[in-house]
């Protein structure tokens, strides 16, 4: 009996002829996410799943944790590797089982090698019937206090108790490099993990006003991004000092056209960043209609100062909906905090 973590793809499974490529970039990610904790020999490959080995059971938690921040895997097991054997799947499970409490108990099996002669019904049931006699429990599919899990894989077996939830979405990486425009505000964090999680690798530029605001916003900005680091690996954050331009605007157009000549502005600048980056797509926070400057006539006005196309994850999304994301990204405590950027500086009265 040796300890693994199983780990099951996501979305990918959907993919045909190019899976191989998904598969090789997320197995690569897994392998970076653990260095250090584990050689890279100890994650193998296998159809749908990966199969990580245990050397250190202290390891685990931690493991599970870099795991979590993985996009492309559904789900995160830990359990055993056992023989393809009836007895073994009955006596391991009692030992999974050992010290919970539970009155009922699910067995799901999968068997993805059909030279294991039991089916997988077969394996439930007995399996199954050997734990409630064991612990004196009854067997209840729908609503389980416990469940065991058995997948027959090629000539092995894995046991586990519960599944965790993966972070979903595609690896980091496939999907190539965009450039998002990063403030300390609520909605761009969350814009940015958005495209992420679409297997898109995020370069972040921030525009600030210093001397003018204050150091703050670019901490903010910082802390911001090393959070979204931990969804893809490795960032670049470029900041760009923008109070030079800000008077320009101010002296030169009329107040009404300043948040927008502010926005055109950014969108060219980062424009010229993608391209150095060999970035295909811009990333925005705005969600149409939430702010004066998003109305359906200014997101037209601002996006044609350029020709990348500009993604916004968060077009069709309410405030509370983006709240509740960056909550759970750890995005919202450090956005909660007052900031001023540059959009504070020189802000037009209305
Ligand atoms: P956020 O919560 O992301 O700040 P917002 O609702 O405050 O968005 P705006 O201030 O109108 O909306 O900004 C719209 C978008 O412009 C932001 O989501 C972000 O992508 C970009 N942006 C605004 N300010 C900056 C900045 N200082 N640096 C980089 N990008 C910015
Ligand atoms: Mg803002």
């Amino acid at each position: 009996m040796k300890s693994v973590i199983i780990v099951h793809h996501h979305e990918i499974t959907l993919k045909g002829d190019n899976r191989s490529f998904f598969e090789r970039q997320l197995m690569k990610n897994v392998r970076t996410v653990l260095s250090g904790l584990l050689p890279s020999s100890s994650v193998g490959g296998g159809y749908g799943r990966f199969v990580i080995h245990i050397e250190e059971q202290s390891e685990v938690d931690k493991i599970v944790e870099r795991l979590s921040f993985v996009f492309g895997l559904a789900n995160i097991c830990v359990g055993v590797e056992v023989e393809q054997n009836l007895d073994v799947f009955c006596e391991t499970a009692k030992k999974l089982l050992e010290g919970q409490s539970f009155k009922t108990i699910r067995v799901h099996t999968a068997r993805s090698d059909k030279k294991f002669s039991h089916g997988s019904m077969a394996v439930n049931a007995k399996v199954g019937e050997a734990i409630c006699n064991h612990f004196n429990v009854r067997a209840n599919l729908k609503e389980p206090d416990e469940t065991i899990n058995i997948e027959i894989a090629d000539n092995t077996a894995y046991v586990y108790r519960a599944k965790l939830k993966g972070a979903g979405g595609l690896p980091s990486g496939v999907s190539g490099k965009v450039v998002s425009l990063l403030s300390a505000g609520f909605d761009s964090p969350v814009a940015s993990w958005k495209i992420m999680k679409r297997g898109a690798s995020v370069i972040f530029v921030h525009f600030h006003s210093m001397p003018y605001t204050s150091q703050h916003s670019v901490d903010q900005v910082r802390q911001i991004t090393e959070v979204l680091t931990k969804y893809q690996f490795t960032s670049k954050l470029y900041l760009v000092p923008f109070a030079d331009l800000q008077n320009e605007i101010v002296l030169q157009t009329p107040q009404s056209l300043r948040v927008i000549l502010y926005r055109r502005f950014m969108v060219r600048i980062a424009e010229e960043i993608a391209h150095r980056e060999k970035a295909e797509a811009l990333v925005t926070g705005e969600s149409v209609g939430q702010v004066a400057s998003q109305t359906l006539r200014n997101i037209r006005n601002i996006e044609i100062a350029v020709t990348l196309p500009i993604l916004r994850p968060l077009s069709g999304t309410d405030k509370e909906e983006t709240m509740a994301l960056a909550r759970r990204i750890g995005t919202h405590d450090i956005s909660k905090e007052p900031y001023d950027d540059c959009c504070s500086f020189l802000a037009p009265r209305k």
